[in-house]
């Protein structure tokens, strides 16, 4: 079977959706998650809260110790029982060794994107499906691109095998909100903005809500927006608006900046014409940012200190706070979406498809601040797609190359609840989706 919507396509053939065909390896239901952080919290509760698919958790990170924390706060909330490991997921040897002895169905990466690579080579070599929500970087340059992750495409697809990339929210839910938008409601989509508010207070002087070195190697990038069929290049942070959120979340001033998604989503929906990212900042963040940045702290070059080599962002991840530890203090709400400007019958059409997440509900209910819990859910969900055969196909693959429709109900249903307004053309201009 293949789903392809082409037909109501007036001008290419929009041939994205992967063929849908069954795996016809026998499942063992098993999932083994790699990376104990923020996102591996939330990820580990998901799969828990969703036993009928994932009938055995696995998880794996370099300090079994935290492993062994996220297990036990599973149990108590859940009741489930979650298998702990300890490895280094850039050695592939010791990789593929822990994948043979636990036999996964799935290997689900949020550790960081430096172990895509090596984590995607040990899914080849033991041969079983893989996940991941960043895309991969080298650790000596703040590059963000999936070439590296495409060039593996041959050799998932020679193996039989299906690996899919940037299942979180951005990238993630906003590559899913943009193909459900064009299989329900354009021919065509012409501009997209896609917008990461997050309206929460964590109460620190400064703090990243992710990993600070992964945070701020993207921040500090310059800013790359997709225009006229290229990517052009302008100053980090230097194109800012204010945004009003639906819901009464508030006003809060966003910044356009790079981000991944953008290439997949212009290479797989080639009629867009314009795509930015937009993030917001408060001015306390970017204040200390500026001064970080000024100081030489933000670099990733090595410098000697001491006759050591250190890495000054490194050593800045090391005394800041850890993202993972902010739920407790976080209130608040972030408001994350994509508003959306094509044809429809001819006609000029826009939307603002959205997810609003509540800092101390997800702390109640995983024990993590909403940016860890819109991260975890979208890739739990993934999981599940790819564990049911929902998802399926032979080669590397992004999110919106699929059937955006059971993704959709799934966030719904475990707990990243979506809306979808359709805004004026004066309206999705100026980006204002509040009247
Ligand atoms: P954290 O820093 O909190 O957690 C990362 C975890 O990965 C740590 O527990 C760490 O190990 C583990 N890890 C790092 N290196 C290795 C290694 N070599 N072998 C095994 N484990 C390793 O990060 P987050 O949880 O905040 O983020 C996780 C991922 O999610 C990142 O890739 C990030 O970019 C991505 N992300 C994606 C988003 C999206 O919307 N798509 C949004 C936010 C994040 P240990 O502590 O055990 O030493």
């Amino acid at each position: 079977m293949r789903f392809c919507h082409a037909a109501t396509n007036r001008y290419f053939m929009l041939d994205i959706y992967v063929s849908i065909r069954h795996s016809y390896r026998a499942m063992n239901n098993t999932v083994l998650i790699i990376g104990a952080g923020g996102v591996g919290h939330v990820v580990a509760h998901k799969c828990a809260q969703m036993a009928d698919v994932y009938h055995n958790i696995h998880l794996a990170s370099r300090t079994k110790s935290k492993c062994d924390a996220i297990a036990a706060d599973v149990l108590a909330r859940s009741g489930v029982q979650i298998t702990t490991h300890a490895v280094d997921a850039d050695n592939v040897a010791a990789m593929v060794a822990l994948i043979k002895e636990v036999q996964p169905d799935l290997v689900l990466n949020v550790a960081l994107p430096y172990q895509d690579l090596p984590l995607m080579d040990a899914c080849l070599e033991a041969g079983v499906n893989y996940l991941d929500t960043a895309n991969y970087e080298p650790r000596d340059v703040a590059k963000f691109e999936y070439s590296w992750q495409w060039a593996y495409q041959e050799r998932f697809q020679k193996a039989g095998l299906f690996a899919l990339l940037g299942s979180g929210f951005d990238p993630g839910v906003t590559n899913v909100y943009t193909a459900w938008a064009l299989k329900h409601h354009f021919d065509e989509i012409e501009y997209l903005d896609i917008i990461d508010v997050n309206g929460g207070d964590h109460g620190q002087a400064f703090a990243t809500n992710f990993n600070p070195e992964i945070n701020i190697r993207e921040v500090s990038a310059p800013c790359r927006h997709w225009e006229n069929g290229d990517f052009q290049e302008t100053c980090a942070m230097s194109m800012h608006q204010p945004f009003t959120c639906p819901n009464g979340v508030g006003t809060y001033e966003i910044y356009r900046m790079y981000h991944e998604e953008m290439e997949s989503l212009v290479k797989h929906i080639p009629t867009i014409k314009r795509a930015q990212f937009w993030m917001s900042f408060s001015p306390n963040y970017i204040n200390h940012l500026t001064v970080l940045k000024n100081v030489g702290m933000t670099r990733i070059d090595p410098v000697m200190y001491n006759g050591v080599e250190i890495v000054p962002l490194q050593f800045l991840k090391a005394v800041l706070p850890d993202p993972g530890d902010l739920g407790k203090t976080t209130h608040g709400r972030t408001c994350i979406g994509c508003v959306i400007q094509g044809k429809k019958d001819g006609k000029y059409k826009a939307v603002y498809i959205y997810n609003i997440c509540d800092h101390e509900e997800c702390f109640r209910e995983v024990g993590s601040q909403a940016i860890s819990y819109t991260t975890g859910v979208p890739a739990a969900i993934g999981g599940r797609m790819i564990m049911t055969g929902t998802w399926s196909g032979q080669g590397v693959f992004n999110m919106e190359q699929n059937d955006p429709d059971p993704f959709m109900d799934a966030l719904n249903k475990y707990g990243l609840p979506w809306q979808c307004i359709e805004l004026t053309e004066e309206q999705a201009r100026a980006l204002r989706v509040t009247d």
